[in-house]
C-alpha cells in the first residue's frame, strides 16, 4: 500500500488526503482544470486505489487500471502542477507493525478455540506446523494497550469503527518478534460466526508493514543450504511442514514472496544471496510463470543456482505437496 502511494505522488505530487480506511489517496485530477477550483471551496476528484493501483475521476470520467497506464496516458513531459508539489498534508509516519507483538500473542492464545484452527486443519496443517509458525487469529478488537492501538492505526490496520482489518483471518508475523510484515489470510465468511466481520475484505488475503525480505527466512540458520520458493502463505506452510516431515529442516528452509510480483527490495535480497540451492515452485496459472522468470532472474543475477520446478495437473503447490507430490532431488 505504501508503495502504491509513493508511486502515485511521484507521478501526481502530494495527495490531498489519504482515505486509509477505504484504501484511497485523493489528488487533484490531472486531466481537466481540478485544481483550478480549489480557492473556490472546489473537491480534487482523483482517486487512485493503494492496493490495486487503479484510478478514476469522479468529474471528468477520466480512468484506468493501473499507475503505468496513468504515466502513460499524462505523457513524457507531464510534471505534477507546482501547487500539487508542495505538501499539503503531513507525510504519514512509517507503518509500526513491529511494535504490535502484544496484538499478536493475543491472536496466538485464542487460535485453537477459533475458527481459524478449523480451517488450518482443514488446509492440510498439523498443529505443530502453526505453532511454529506463530499463527493466530485475527480477534475483530482485540484488547490491547494504548499505544499498541495507536501503532495498529498508523500502520493502518484498524478501521473507523474500531475493528481491526485482520478480523476472521489467519493471522501470520514475520518474524515472529517484532514483526516487519503482518500478512492475514481471511478465512471465508461462512466458516465464521456470523457478525464476526463487519466488513467484505476486497481479497482473500492482505499485508501491512515492509516486505524487504522473502517471508519466512527468520528460519534460514548457517546450516541452510536449499531453500524452497513459493508464492503464497500456504503454500510455504505446506512446503514447511513436509520439509519437517522428511527430517530435513536443517539444511532446507520454504519461504514466500506474497504475491506474484515481488517487492523491489526482496527481489533485492534474492540476488545478494547466492549462496544457496534455490528452488521455485511456481503456481500453475500465468502469473506463476511470470513471478518464476522474474524471481529467477534475480537469483541468477547475483550468481545463484535456481530451478523451476511445476507442480502436476494444474495443481498449486500446497494442493500438490498435500496429495503426494514433492519434487525429486530434494
Ligand atoms: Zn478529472
Amino acid at each position: 500500500m505504501e508503495d502504491i502511494l509513493s508511486a502515485a505522488e511521484e507521478i501526481l505530487g502530494t495527495a490531498v488526503r489519504v482515505e486509509a480506511h477505504r484504501d484511497w489517496a485523493i489528488f487533484w485530477c490531472p486531466f481537466h482544470n481540478d485544481s483550478d477550483r480549489a480557492g473556490e471551496g472546489g473537491q480534487p476528484n482523483f482517486g487512485v486505489h493503494l492496493t490495486e493501483g487503479y484510478w478514476k475521476c469522479l468529474r471528468c470520467g477520466a480512468t484506468g487500471g493501473s499507475l503505468r497506464s496513468l504515466s502513460r496516458k499524462l505523457g513524457k513531459g507531464w510534471k505534477p502542477p507546482v501547487s500539487a508539489t508542495r505538501p499539503t498534508r503531513p507525510k504519514r509516519p512509517p507503518p509500526q507493525v513491529e511494535l504490535l507483538d502484544e496484538a499478536v500473542s493475543e491472536a496466538r492464545s485464542c487460535i485453537q478455540r477459533s475458527p481459524a484452527w478449523d480451517y488450518l486443519m482443514q488446509r492440510g496443517l498439523l498443529p505443530h506446523t502453526a505453532l511454529v509458525y506463530g499463527l493466530g487469529y485475527g480477534i475483530p478488537v482485540p484488547r490491547v494497550h494504548r499505544e499498541i492501538l495507536e501503532a495498529a492505526r498508523q500502520s493502518m490496520m484498524v478501521r473507523r469503527d474500531g475493528t481491526w482489518l485482520w478480523a476472521g483471518g489467519v493471522v501470520y508475523a514475520d518474524p515472529p518478534m517484532h514483526p516487519t510484515v503482518m500478512n492475514v489470510r481471511y478465512i471465508p465468511d461462512e466458516q465464521l460466526p456470523r457478525g464476526t466481520r463487519n466488513f467484505t475484505p476486497l481479497k482473500n488475503h492482505k499485508t501491512w508493514g515492509v516486505r524487504s525480505e522473502p517471508l519466512g527466512s527468520w528460519r534460514i540458520t548457517s546450516s541452510t543450504r536449499t531453500i524452497l520458493v513459493l508464492e503464497g502463505l500456504f503454500d510455504m506452510l505446506i512446503t514447511a511442514q513436509k520439509i519437517h516431515q522428511l527430517g530435513r529442516a536443517a539444511d532446507t528452509v520454504a519461504v514466500y514472496t506474497n504475491g506474484a510480483s515481488p517487492s523491489a527490495k526482496m527481489q533485492r535480497w534474492f540476488s545478494e544471496h547466492p549462496g544457496y540451492e534455490y528452488i521455485l515452485l511456481r503456481d500453475p496459472d500465468k502469473a506463476g510463470v511470470e513471478w518464476a522468470q522474474s524471481v529467477s532472474a534475480s537469483i541468477r543475477g547475483g550468481g545463484g543456482n535456481v530451478r523451476i520446478l511445476k507442480p502436476p495437473g494444474k495443481l498449486d503447490p500446497d494442493e500438490a505437496i498435500l496429495s503426494g507430490w514433492w519434487p525429486s532431488g530434494i
